[in-house]
């Protein structure tokens, strides 16, 4: 976090990635971290700007797949997102935002080069991946189970250098068995919902992560009854 003790969010093209309500991201984890005494600096950049390279968390969304390219060329071409992570600076990034994090996807049949900030690649499926998408979290990451929904025709599939978020229940996610890829402080997911609302432990990992202070509990009546409901529809006790 800055000297200043601002903690700065950075939402990145709402102009182009911004899907099924992945905004709600960027307002839970405001809340949850002005809820534990944070300032907090939200800033909006569209894909006509040039991206901050002072933010402590940096959120991206999913899209369709003309934007999902044109956002991952304006990300390669500005750099400022590459120099952020290298920096320690948290990025968690939803679907289009999640691809556009590898090596390399697909889009509208054509294959675009990513980020380089996650070691995954992702390739088209042999049908769109639609509906509800849960499972049981990295031991590693000490969560608990993940729900949200899914909406993707990519596949994607992790090298050895990234971790898999989750272990699938329901649903497909990257490829039928996990769900998801974290390394060092970059995580990315398969989930909307938003997935932060429907996983305010993930977004207490990321505010973690973001500030080095473990944040105090609050009270999640209302989540863990979204949270129950949402699960026990796909099995979960
Ligand atoms: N365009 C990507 C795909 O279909 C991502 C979709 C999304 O972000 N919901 O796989």
């Amino acid at each position: 976090m800055s000297t200043e003790s601002r903690l700065r969010i950075v939402w990145i093209y709402p102009d182009l990635l911004s899907t099924y309500g992945d905004r709600g991201n960027l307002l839970i984890i405001e809340r949850r971290a002005a809820l534990r005494g944070f300032a907090v600096e939200c800033i909006e950049v569209r894909s006509d700007q040039s991206l901050p390279e002072h933010g402590d968390i940096y959120l991206l969304g999913g899209g369709e797949d003309g934007p999902q390219a044109l956002a991952a060329q304006r990300l390669r071409a500005d750099g400022g997102l590459h120099r952020a992570v290298v920096r320690g600076a948290v990025a968690f990034a939803v679907c289009a935002g999640y691809q556009l994090l590898g090596e390399s996807f697909f889009a509208k049949g054509a294959q675009y080069p990513g980020l380089h900030l996650l070691d995954l690649k992702s390739d088209r499926g042999p049908s769109r991946a639609v509906g509800e998408l849960a499972g049981e979290v990295n031991p590693a990451l000490g969560l608990p189970p993940l729900t949200g929904f899914e909406n993707h025709g990519g596949r994607t599939h992790l090298g050895p250098e990234a971790h898999p978020l989750a272990e699938i229940t329901t649903g497909i996610g990257n490829n039928g068995t996990d769900e998801g890829a974290w390394r060092g402080r970059v995580l990315g997911t398969y989930l909307h919902g938003p997935a932060l609302a429907r996983n305010p432990a993930l977004s207490d990992l990321l505010l973690l992560w973001a500030t080095g202070v473990t944040p105090t509990p609050i009270n999640d009546t209302w989540p863990e009854r979204l949270r129950r409901e949402r699960l026990a529809a796909v099995g979960f006790r």
